[in-house]
């Protein structure tokens, strides 16, 4: 990752992030549900909308992992979709807790420090951190990193 780059629009280095302690930032991602909903504030800045059509006047629904559903394009849908997130089993939790990490500590993490961190396996926070980064560099497609508080 070269300077240029991290200091791109909703990179690390952005003025909207600040660093959290440890707790603090346990207590902004308490669950999987506050973790989502920070995540979809970032994917969705203007409201929740399809990521298949744009279609604005979506609806909720009681299934358990595609929360939203679209009248338009008939078919449910959850924040993953159209992101990186998309096609991972990696918990809401652990996207926005890696997210938050890895934006303000841009070089200080590797795929084994962020697996003990999170728990999850070495290859699963390498995984995470590939997408992530790759977000950065692009910066394309939803920005999952805009607005960040
Ligand atoms: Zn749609």
């Amino acid at each position: 990752m070269d300077e240029q780059s991290t200091k791109a629009k909703g990179g690390p280095g952005s003025p909207e992030y600040k660093d959290l302690s440890l707790p603090d930032l346990l207590d902004m991602f308490p669950d999987d549900q506050a973790a989502m909903e920070w995540l979809e504030g970032n994917v969705w800045p203007d409201g929740r909308k399809c990521p298949r059509c744009g279609y604005g006047y979506t609806c909720t629904t009681k299934h358990p992992s595609m929360p939203y559903y679209c009248s338009e394009c008939d078919r449910r849908f959850s924040v993953k979709i159209g992101t990186v997130m998309e096609h991972s089993k990696i918990s809401y939790r652990s996207w926005a807790i890696a997210t938050y990490l890895l934006a303000t500590r841009p070089k200080g993490i590797s795929s084994t420090r962020l697996g003990r961190d999170l728990g999850i396996s070495q290859s699963s926070a390498w995984f995470l951190l590939h997408r992530l980064r790759g977000v950065w560099r692009t910066l394309a497609g939803p920005d999952l990193m805009a607005g960040a508080r």
